[in-house]
């Protein structure tokens, strides 16, 4: 079976949970199963079906919900949701992004009133006019962006880009001396998801003055509204990872500060292997002194090298 339902992202932000989270616990509101295409229509002000997720639980009571609070700009209605009723839990399984159908769109091939409730995609029914064939036909050659958690790169870089606005260019960044436990894992299907912490990899990139750490004359253009330098902060020892330690590698010392270009060079450059072997170099004191130890082979055995 196939859906159509909306979300308000005034009260969740969705686009963020989806983006961030190994899963979305949702209200359950339809008669679901597991197996189940859904299709979300983001209401006012994006207007559009931007996501498609699929049901991969029902029945979820409130004390097993993953807890989402931060996703949630309406507390009250967070509250209310978490006295009663069952959770279905989706699993994302495209973003359109650019792609997304907007409501007039859908409106000019056939799909009456206003999005509201679920309302159920129609397959038999050929016409091209029926609304639920053109989502399909629309939809159907649009390649898989954020395909779920299929490798520890894409995971990564999921997490890895940070909005301007989150960022004080006035901060006087630096390491501390905490050494900081390892965090609790998110049980995703079959593996274990650690999130990562925003605030850490801002320091982290304020630390490296927010120049490339392979080489801080890279070019890297202006963040948008400010005067700081756009990096992106990548986990050295990568997240996946984190089992193997003790403790937490969500830290400082193991967050570098690259220019887009070393960034997708380190994940999927033939030569990748120079770019570790002189970050490992660079931090392999300061890890230590967090309580993380790591060779330089078991190291590039985590990029596949
Ligand atoms: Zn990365
Ligand atoms: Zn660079």
């Amino acid at each position: 079976m196939e859906w159509l339902i909306a979300a308000n992202r005034n009260m969740y932000n969705h686009v963020r949970a989806f983006k961030e989270l190994p899963y979305v616990d949702w209200k359950q509101t339809n008669n679901y199963s597991v197996g189940d295409k859904v299709y979300i229509y983001s209401a006012m002000p994006i207007q559009a079906i931007e996501f498609l997720v699929e049901v991969i639980k029902t029945d979820i009571t409130v004390e097993n919900v993953l807890d989402d609070k931060e996703y949630w700009s309406d507390i009250q209605e967070y509250e209310n949701g978490r006295n009663n009723g069952k959770y279905v839990r989706f699993k994302l399984i495209n973003y359109f992004e650019d792609d997304a159908i907007t409501f007039s769109e859908l409106h000019e091939n056939g799909l009456e009133g206003n999005i509201q409730g679920a309302r159920k995609l129609y397959s038999t029914d050929n016409s091209i006019k029926n609304w639920g064939n053109y989502i399909h036909k629309r939809l159907k050659n649009i390649d898989e962006k954020y395909i779920w958690k299929k490798n520890t790169q894409l995971d990564l870089d999921l997490e890895e880009k940070i909005a301007s606005v989150n960022i004080d260019a006035e901060k006087n960044y630096h390491y501390n001396d905490k050494v900081n436990p390892k965090p609790i894992p998110i049980e995703g299907k079959g593996k274990k998801i650690y999130k990562r912490n925003k605030d850490i990899a801002i320091n982290a990139l304020g630390i490296a003055q927010f120049r490339c750490e392979i080489d801080d004359e890279h070019y890297t253009f202006l963040r948008r509204n400010t005067n700081i330098p756009y990096t992106e902060p990548h986990h050295l020892i990568p997240m996946a990872y984190q089992e193997e330690f003790n403790y937490s590698i969500d830290i400082e010392e193991n967050i570098v500060s690259l220019c887009s270009n070393c960034h997708n060079e380190i994940h999927y450059g033939k030569d990748a292997e120079y770019l570790i072997v002189k970050l490992y170099n660079k931090r392999k004191n300061l890890l230590a002194k967090k309580k993380i130890v790591v060779s330089l082979e078991k190291l590039l055995s985590y990029y596949g090298l």
